[in-house]
């Protein structure tokens, strides 16, 4: 319930605990399921430097200790004493986790204590909430795979990062001044919400050398968009039981969104704008929210796009109104399949919007 609600999956008490390490540490192995299913961390570290891992071996939750290792824990991380978890486990389930660890790749030398483990993790502190200062990425650390499109907006990207399978959105903005640097540097980190299922975070930024372009990263979604799930998608069907969770996945994501006081600005409801990840769930992409610089005053997807809000000034729209009318849109796109207003231009959707009779 509390995870429905909005609460922050990777969130640390004072000894730097996250949910993971008490569900780990209590045995709980339905809980620890379902953290891992909401991407919660395996492998942060407390002030200890122990983590989840550490305290499943020690407190001999064997299945659990298993569970971590099958979703990426390292069981060779060296706590702030030099142990690893293995050291912290009875014989048979350390040779049993490394067994495990061995058959997935895993390098077994110990990985030394760092006091800043934590950092460029999606581990959020609760004193600055969703606003993490490590936001920044270091762009050295980016590899770049394929171009996967490019358009007015700029160029994406399929890529590495940490381990992680990332999308690279490289904006292409005229004229990059000091001013919209600055107004870049302000405005992503409002963008990095690891706190509900249904958002997809933007997960860091930077601006890339030599000519600066601002650069944001975000999970790399094997099924693409909501758009491409149901309109040019080959892959799987959805049926209707399907497009019900995809409906339920959004309507959390947005009532989520919707508790945000301010709200996310510049953020536009859409088919395009809404992530299938591999366990087909829904997530609204803060990576397609718009930044202050990007063509201001250009409706990117006006078929989602409610009349008043084509009409009036943003500070005269009541957002969460305007928020249901997209809403609706999706609906009608998941029970017929089709694409809203496919036989009208942009220009001709926005047009239309201004008579009374839509
Ligand atoms: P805009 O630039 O206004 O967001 P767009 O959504 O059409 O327009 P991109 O965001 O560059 O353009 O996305 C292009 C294509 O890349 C989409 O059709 C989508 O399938 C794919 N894509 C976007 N984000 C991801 C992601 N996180 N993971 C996998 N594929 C993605
Ligand atoms: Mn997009």
């Amino acid at each position: 319930m509390l995870i429905m609600r909005g609460a922050r999956i990777n969130v640390m008490n004072r000894g730097d605990d996250t949910p993971l390490h008490l569900a780990a540490s209590h045995g709980h192995r339905d809980i620890l399921a379902k953290l891992i299913q909401c991407k919660a961390d395996t492998n942060a570290a407390n002030e200890h430097g122990n983590t989840p891992l550490h305290y499943a071996c020690f407190w001999a939750h064997n299945l659990v200790a298993e569970d971590l290792v099958n979703n990426g824990a390292q069981v060779s991380i060296c706590n702030k004493y030099g142990e690893t978890p293995l050291d912290k486990a009875k014989p048979q389930l350390a040779a049993n986790l490394k067994e495990l660890a061995e058959k997935q790749g895993q390098s077994l030398t110990k990985v030394p204590f760092k006091d800043t483990f934590w950092k460029g993790t999606t581990r959020t502190r609760p004193r600055n909430g969703t606003l993490n200062k490590q936001a920044g990425i270091d762009y050295k650390q980016l590899s770049m795979l394929a171009k996967i499109n490019e358009n007015h907006s700029g160029e994406l990207w399929q890529g590495r990062w940490q381990g992680t399978e990332i999308v690279v959105k490289m904006l292409h903005v005229r004229d990059w001044t000091t001013r919209k640097s600055r107004d870049f540097n302000e405005e992503y980190p409002k963008l990095r919400i690891f706190s509900h299922p249904n958002v997809l975070p933007m997960l860091g930024a930077c601006q890339s050398p030599p000519a600066p372009h601002p650069i944001i990263i975000t999970h790399w979604m094997p099924y693409g968009s909501l758009y491409n799930v149901l309109h040019e998608g080959t892959n799987f069907v959805v049926d209707q039981t399907q497009a019900v969770k995809f409906a339920l996945d959004i309507a959390c994501g947005m009532a989520f969104l919707h508790t945000l006081e301010p709200m996310i600005p510049r953020h536009s409801l859409n088919s395009k704008s809404v992530m299938i990840d591999e366990d087909m769930t829904a997530r609204i992409s803060m990576a397609d929210v718009k930044f202050s610089f990007q063509c201001p005053g250009r409706m990117y997807s006006p078929a989602w796009v409610a009349p008043e809000a084509l009409q009036k000034k943003p500070e005269e729209i009541n957002r969460r109104s305007a928020d249901m009318w997209s809403f609706a849109v999706l609906l009608w796109e998941l029970v017929t399949r089709e694409v809203p207003f496919a036989d009208l231009s942009n220009m001709e959707i926005g047009m239309k919007s201004e008579q009374p009779a839509l």
